[in-house]
Order: C-alpha cells, then structure tokens, then sequence
C-alpha cells in the first residue's frame, strides 16, 4: 500500500488550518512552515510507512510557526554577578532612559528641528552640551560606539601621518577591536614605541621630534601589566606633546564619571582627569561605565571636534536619535547628582552588602531551600580586570547541575547563573529588584 498517495496536498491543508493562523502569520510563513513539515512527513512514510496523521502535520507546523516568530533578542535574568555582561547587552538602562528611548522611537521628535525658529537645529545638541557641562570639555560629538570614535579621531586627525603608540597599549577589546588594525583602517601610520613593559618620556620625545601628527593613548582596560613596568606621568606627556605642537588622544574606553575608588574598587580612570591631564581628544563609551546606550563619546577642544564633525565618517558613525534620547537622559542623573540612585550600573556598584545579603536570605526563605554563601561580583565589559566587589550568593545543589543550568536557562524569561563546582550560584546584585518575583518563580518550578 502506498502510503505518501494519503498525504493532502498543500491546499488541501491550507483549506483545512486552524481559522487564526493566517491573520496571526501571514500566508507565507505558515505555506512554508506546512511545507517542511509535509516534507518530515514524507520521509517516515517512506522510511517506516507510518499513516499519515494530519494532527501531527499540524501540531509539527504550529511548533515552526511559533518559532518563526519568536524574538532572538530575549530579556533575561542576569544573576551571573557580573555587571557589564558584554554577551548580555552591557548596561541595563535607568527607567527614564528606557521611556525616552520608547519616545524617541514611537513617536517625531526635534532630533534636528529647533522650535524656537521653526528650522533645522543641531542634531545631538542637547547632548554634547551636558556632555560638555560635566566634564568641562570645550566640545563633544557623540557616534555609534567607542571603536567608531577612536577610528573617527585618527582619521580626521592622523591620516596618511605618523601616530604615535606605546607597545603596552596595542590592545585587542572582544569583538575584533585591535589598536593595529584601526590605525590601519584610520590610514594613520602607526609608530610603536617602548617595550611591551616600560615606555619613557624620553621615547615619546624621540618620536616628536621625528615628526608626528598625533600622540595615542589606549587605555589597557581588560588586562594588567604588573611587575616591572613603567609609563610615564600622562600631564607630563600631553605638555610634552604639546610642546611640538602635537595633539593627545586619549582612549578611555570605560571612561567614569564617578570615582570607583569610593567602592572599594580599583582606580578607572575619570574622564575628567584624563582632560585635565591635558588631552586634546578623549574618547570612552556609552555602554559601559557610564550606564547608558551604547555609543561613543569624543571630548575635546572646539577646533578638533569640528575638524572631526567634518570628517565623511562622522556622518557614517553617527548616533541615531534613540541613543542620545537615552544617552540625554542617563547624563542628567549625573547632571542631578543621582547617578547612584537612578543608573542600575551605579546602583549594582554601589549596592550595600548587607542589602545583598538581605535579598539573598528573603530568596532561600522564599524557597525553603539553597545556602547562603559569601562570593564575588565583577564588573566586566573591559573595566577593572580582575577587580571584584564582595558580595552574598545564593546556592543551590541540584542533582544534575548540567541539566538543572540548562533548564534555568531555556525558561522565560531566562535566567543566567553561574556554576561554582558542584553548586549553582545566584548573585543578588546583578538581577534587578524587579525581576526577583519572576526569579523566584522560576526556581521554585524547576528545583520541583
Ligand atoms: C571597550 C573599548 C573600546 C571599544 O568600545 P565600544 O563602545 O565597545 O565600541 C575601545 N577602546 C577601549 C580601551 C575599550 O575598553
């Protein structure tokens, strides 16, 4: 008997699908959702001459359907512990930010209109002045990111002219951002100078004197050189720099506007002081330190932020009008003094211990189960390698932790925790206070 004769045509089953598939997917969608999975249909017929079950052909099309459509982009539960998880999107942002975002997205707005004279104003104006407002830089441009900014910089500045860079500071950031390669991109001819430990004063004059466009400085922001190493002081470069005329360029990367210290955390450098210093050009990004979207900030003074506005990559780098809705937003709470409040990076930061340890106890009562266990919390996303905040964790022992991590992480939303030998681990400082329901919830389902 020949089987594959039973199969409906194509439509046959569209006649036949349930009334709200077409209107929920559209007609394409759910013809090749069908398609495949008359085609898994033909091939056990022929492999095993099974009847043919038109339910399993739909409940089989109804499972692609729903998986054509899912978003690939999900919100999860960061209880990893740490704060800038790259592979997690970076910063969360403030409430105000996020609704300026919305705003911004949904509905006109005056990205480049003035209402004052009913003509066209300045793209991003509002934002370079806070910018410049709470740092005291002359001027400011924001881009996409902080790889377009520094690329940008040393091609409006050093192109087809010599850059001078310091061995130590040739690093490579996740994602493929080389020093190297972008000076190479830039066109600027890069001049290394100094051993991969110890570059002088006197190396970087020896360059100037030889004739050079710019001085760069690229801040070493995931990893340590210690030992015998030396750099010398960065106000006493700039004014030697500047002695031949030459400017500095300085690549923050994280670039804080608050003080780390004040946490118990290592020194990252402050945007601040890197401008007092003497820089002519600091650059550091939107989405890390800072707190806010991701984009790429350029300080500096009015001739050389002009000079980079011009640049035919400024207009290809630049900042859409949903980041410096939410970037405009984030610099006020800095603006307000209430970045500690308000920016979840700072609040994370700054979180009290014995609120951690707080949350981490209410979690193992709401269970009735898991341990409470010192631990700690790391910033990430290329700021202060190897510095890490003391915190409380949550942990558990599950049976089979493989299985049980897998599980944490396949639930909605999913929740992403970290293994320590033979325990899963939840770290309170990392998952927003309002998302602790939903945790709970999804513990207690998947520990029963
Ligand atoms: C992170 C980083 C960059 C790249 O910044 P993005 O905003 O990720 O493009 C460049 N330089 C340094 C030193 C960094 O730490």
């Amino acid at each position: 008997m020949n089987r594959l004769r039973d199969i409906p045509s194509m439509d046959e089953l569209l006649q036949q699908v349930p009334a709200d598939w077409l209107a929920l997917y559209g007609r394409s969608l759910v013809k090749d959702a069908l398609r495949a999975s008359l085609e898994e249909v033909r091939v056990k017929v022929r492999q095993q001459n099974d009847p043919v079950q038109i339910d399993a052909v739909f409940d089989s099309t109804r499972r692609k359907l729903q998986e054509a459509v899912a978003s690939g982009l999900r919100s999860v539960i960061n209880a990893s512990g740490v704060i800038l998880h790259t592979n997690l999107g970076r910063a969360p942002l403030s409430r105000s930010a996020a609704e300026a975002m919305y705003r911004a997205a949904r509905y006109y707005n005056t990205l480049e209109y003035s209402l004052e004279t009913g003509s066209r104003g300045a793209r991003g104006g509002a934002v370079e002045k806070l910018l410049t407002r709470l740092t005291g830089a002359e001027a400011a441009l924001v881009v996409n990111n902080n790889a377009a900014a520094v690329l940008l910089c040393l091609a409006a500045v050093a192109r087809g002219r010599r850059a001078v860079i310091a061995r130590s500071q040739l690093i490579e950031i996740g994602g493929g951002f080389r020093i190297p390669e972008v000076m190479a991109a830039s066109g600027a001819r890069m001049v290394e100078i100094g051993t991969t430990n110890r570059v002088h004063l006197e190396d970087y004059t020896q360059a100037l004197e030889s004739g050079t466009a710019l001085v760069v400085r690229a801040h070493p922001s995931n990893f340590r050189i210690i030992g015998f190493t030396s750099e010398p002081d960065f106000a006493e470069l700039c004014s030697r720099a500047h002695q031949y005329g030459v400017p500095v360029l300085d690549d923050l990367g994280s670039g804080a506007l608050l003080d780390t210290t004040r946490y118990g955390l290592g020194k990252e450098p402050l945007v601040t002081d890197s401008l007092q210093a003497g820089a002519d050009l600091v650059c550091f990004s939107g989405d890390k330190l800072l707190g806010g979207p991701q984009a790429g900030i350029v300080l500096g003074s009015h001739e050389l932020i002009k000079k980079i506005r011009k640049h035919p990559l400024a207009r290809a780098f630049r900042a859409d009008k949903i980041c410096l809705a939410g970037l405009e937003q984030t610099l006020l709470h800095y603006l307000k003094d209430e970045a500690e409040r308000e920016i979840p990076v700072w609040q994370m930061i700054s979180m009290p211990l014995d609120a951690i340890r707080a949350r981490a106890e209410g979690w193992i009562s709401a269970l009735g189960q898991g341990e409470l266990l010192r631990g700690e919390s790391a910033i990430g996303g290329g700021s202060l390698p190897g510095e890490t905040l003391p915190t409380w964790l949550l942990g558990l022992k599950p049976a089979g932790i493989q299985i049980f991590n897998q599980n944490l992480r396949l639930s909605t939303p999913p929740v992403i925790a970290r293994i320590d030998q033979d325990r899963v681990v939840f770290d309170p400082r990392t998952v927003l206070p309002e998302q602790d329901e939903r945790l709970l919830e999804i513990l207690k389902r998947i520990i029963n």
